[in-house]
Protein backbone atom coordinates (compact mmCIF):
# COMPACT_ATOMS: atom_id res chain seq x y z
CA UNK A 1 0.00 0.00 0.00
CA UNK A 2 0.87 3.63 -1.21
CA UNK A 3 1.80 5.45 2.38
CA UNK A 4 2.25 9.10 2.86
CA UNK A 5 4.72 11.66 4.91
CA UNK A 6 2.94 13.73 7.10
CA UNK A 7 5.02 15.97 8.92
CA UNK A 8 4.69 17.17 12.58
CA UNK A 9 5.07 20.48 13.47
CA UNK A 10 8.00 18.76 15.81
CA UNK A 11 9.34 18.03 12.68
CA UNK A 12 9.04 14.41 12.86
CA UNK A 13 7.49 12.83 9.59
CA UNK A 14 4.71 10.74 10.53
CA UNK A 15 3.74 7.66 7.54
CA UNK A 16 0.06 7.34 6.92
CA UNK A 17 -2.11 5.64 4.57
CA UNK A 18 -5.22 7.03 2.90
CA UNK A 19 -7.31 5.36 5.20
CA UNK A 20 -6.30 8.04 7.22
CA UNK A 21 -7.13 10.57 5.59
CA UNK A 22 -9.80 13.54 7.10
CA UNK A 23 -8.93 12.35 10.51
CA UNK A 24 -6.09 12.55 12.68
CA UNK A 25 -2.73 10.48 13.91
CA UNK A 26 -0.86 10.61 17.26
CA UNK A 27 2.60 11.75 16.57
CA UNK A 28 4.94 9.00 17.93
CA UNK A 29 7.74 11.61 18.90
CA UNK A 30 6.03 14.51 20.63
CA UNK A 31 2.36 12.51 21.16
CA UNK A 32 0.34 15.48 19.16
CA UNK A 33 -2.54 14.82 17.57
CA UNK A 34 -2.16 15.73 13.92
CA UNK A 35 -5.10 16.77 11.44
CA UNK A 36 -4.82 14.04 8.57
CA UNK A 37 -5.61 16.20 5.07
CA UNK A 38 -8.46 15.46 3.03
CA UNK A 39 -7.55 12.52 0.23
CA UNK A 40 -7.78 15.52 -2.31
CA UNK A 41 -4.84 16.59 -0.95
CA UNK A 42 -2.58 13.90 -0.40
CA UNK A 43 -0.70 14.84 -3.14
CA UNK A 44 0.67 17.20 -1.59
CA UNK A 45 2.66 14.90 0.99
CA UNK A 46 5.15 12.91 0.10
CA UNK A 47 4.53 9.63 -0.77
CA UNK A 48 6.69 6.65 -0.47
CA UNK A 49 5.62 4.86 -3.37
CA UNK A 50 4.81 1.20 -2.83
CA UNK A 51 6.60 0.19 -6.41
CA UNK A 52 9.92 1.26 -4.47
CA UNK A 53 9.62 -1.17 -2.19
CA UNK A 54 8.49 -3.71 -4.71
CA UNK A 55 10.96 -3.61 -6.82
CA UNK A 56 13.41 -3.26 -3.91
CA UNK A 57 12.01 -6.50 -3.12
CA UNK A 58 12.77 -7.67 -6.50
CA UNK A 59 16.35 -6.36 -6.45
CA UNK A 60 16.95 -8.43 -3.27
CA UNK A 61 15.57 -11.51 -4.47
CA UNK A 62 17.68 -11.31 -7.31
CA UNK A 63 20.60 -10.67 -5.29
CA UNK A 64 19.24 -13.95 -3.73
CA UNK A 65 19.08 -15.96 -6.64
CA UNK A 66 21.92 -14.98 -8.41
CA UNK A 67 24.57 -15.66 -4.65
CA UNK A 68 22.43 -19.15 -4.59
CA UNK A 69 22.87 -20.13 -8.12
CA UNK A 70 26.52 -19.13 -8.07
CA UNK A 71 26.82 -20.82 -5.19
CA UNK A 72 25.05 -23.95 -6.64
CA UNK A 73 27.19 -24.17 -9.76
CA UNK A 74 30.44 -24.10 -8.42
CA UNK A 75 29.53 -26.45 -5.81
CA UNK A 76 28.37 -28.85 -8.04
CA UNK A 77 30.70 -28.12 -11.07
CA UNK A 78 33.87 -28.66 -9.06
CA UNK A 79 31.95 -31.57 -7.25
CA UNK A 80 31.58 -33.32 -10.92
CA UNK A 81 34.91 -32.54 -11.60
CA UNK A 82 36.07 -34.12 -8.66
CA UNK A 83 34.14 -37.25 -9.65
CA UNK A 84 35.14 -37.04 -12.91
CA UNK A 85 38.89 -37.55 -12.30
CA UNK A 86 39.63 -40.89 -13.53
CA UNK A 87 39.65 -43.27 -10.78
CA UNK A 88 42.31 -45.88 -10.78
CA UNK A 89 41.81 -48.85 -11.99
CA UNK A 90 40.66 -51.03 -8.92
CA UNK A 91 41.83 -54.02 -9.99
CA UNK A 92 45.46 -54.05 -11.77
CA UNK A 93 47.41 -56.97 -13.31
CA UNK A 94 50.17 -56.21 -10.18
CA UNK A 95 47.45 -57.04 -7.70
CA UNK A 96 46.01 -59.78 -9.27
CA UNK A 97 50.01 -60.83 -9.59
CA UNK A 98 50.64 -59.98 -5.96
CA UNK A 99 47.30 -61.92 -4.71
CA UNK A 100 48.42 -64.97 -6.77
CA UNK A 101 51.93 -65.06 -4.76
CA UNK A 102 50.25 -64.63 -1.64
CA UNK A 103 47.63 -67.34 -2.12
CA UNK A 104 48.36 -70.68 -1.22
CA UNK A 105 48.25 -73.96 -3.25
CA UNK A 106 44.56 -74.80 -1.90
CA UNK A 107 43.70 -70.79 -2.92
CA UNK A 108 45.03 -71.56 -5.95
CA UNK A 109 43.45 -74.66 -7.22
CA UNK A 110 40.06 -73.61 -5.08
CA UNK A 111 40.10 -70.69 -7.94
CA UNK A 112 41.00 -72.88 -10.52
CA UNK A 113 38.27 -75.41 -9.92
CA UNK A 114 35.55 -72.64 -9.97
CA UNK A 115 36.80 -70.97 -13.22
CA UNK A 116 36.61 -74.71 -14.42
CA UNK A 117 33.19 -75.29 -13.54
CA UNK A 118 31.79 -72.01 -14.20
CA UNK A 119 33.56 -71.51 -17.74
CA UNK A 120 33.95 -68.00 -19.36
CA UNK A 121 30.78 -66.72 -19.25
CA UNK A 122 30.63 -67.26 -15.53
CA UNK A 123 28.19 -64.10 -13.85
CA UNK A 124 29.89 -61.32 -12.08
CA UNK A 125 31.29 -62.16 -8.91
CA UNK A 126 29.91 -60.09 -5.86
CA UNK A 127 33.01 -57.67 -5.73
CA UNK A 128 32.90 -57.30 -9.32
CA UNK A 129 29.19 -56.58 -8.91
CA UNK A 130 29.41 -53.98 -6.46
CA UNK A 131 32.49 -52.43 -8.18
CA UNK A 132 30.49 -52.01 -11.07
CA UNK A 133 27.51 -50.93 -9.29
CA UNK A 134 29.81 -48.07 -7.42
CA UNK A 135 31.04 -46.71 -10.66
CA UNK A 136 27.65 -46.33 -12.43
CA UNK A 137 26.56 -45.09 -9.37
CA UNK A 138 29.70 -41.68 -8.97
CA UNK A 139 28.81 -41.69 -12.69
CA UNK A 140 25.31 -41.31 -12.03
CA UNK A 141 25.95 -38.63 -9.11
CA UNK A 142 28.80 -36.84 -11.10
CA UNK A 143 25.72 -36.49 -14.13
CA UNK A 144 23.00 -34.95 -11.15
CA UNK A 145 25.99 -32.60 -10.42
CA UNK A 146 26.77 -30.86 -13.85
CA UNK A 147 22.63 -30.87 -14.00
CA UNK A 148 22.34 -29.10 -10.54
CA UNK A 149 25.47 -27.06 -11.86
CA UNK A 150 23.91 -25.93 -14.74
CA UNK A 151 20.40 -25.15 -13.43
CA UNK A 152 22.56 -23.08 -10.80
CA UNK A 153 24.18 -21.54 -13.46
CA UNK A 154 20.48 -20.77 -14.97
CA UNK A 155 19.27 -19.40 -11.60
CA UNK A 156 22.52 -17.51 -11.27
CA UNK A 157 21.45 -15.94 -15.30
CA UNK A 158 17.82 -15.35 -14.45
CA UNK A 159 18.80 -13.64 -10.72
CA UNK A 160 20.76 -11.37 -12.77
CA UNK A 161 18.53 -10.15 -15.21
CA UNK A 162 16.08 -10.34 -13.33
CA UNK A 163 18.76 -7.23 -11.01
CA UNK A 164 19.41 -5.68 -14.34
CA UNK A 165 15.44 -4.57 -15.03
CA UNK A 166 14.08 -4.76 -11.14
CA UNK A 167 17.25 -2.49 -10.06
CA UNK A 168 15.68 0.53 -7.88
CA UNK A 169 15.70 3.51 -9.88
CA UNK A 170 16.83 6.47 -8.05
CA UNK A 171 15.32 9.43 -8.59
ZN1 LIG B 1 5.40 15.48 16.53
Amino acid sequence: MKSFLLPCSCSHVIPITSGKAGGFVACPACGREVAVPKLRDFSRLKSVEEGQSRSGMGWRLAHACMLAGGVATVLAWSGAALLAVPQQATITSEMIRANVAAASDKQIFQAWKELSQSGVARPPLPDEKRLQQRSSFWQGVSRALLVIGTLGAVMGLVGAGMWATARPQRR
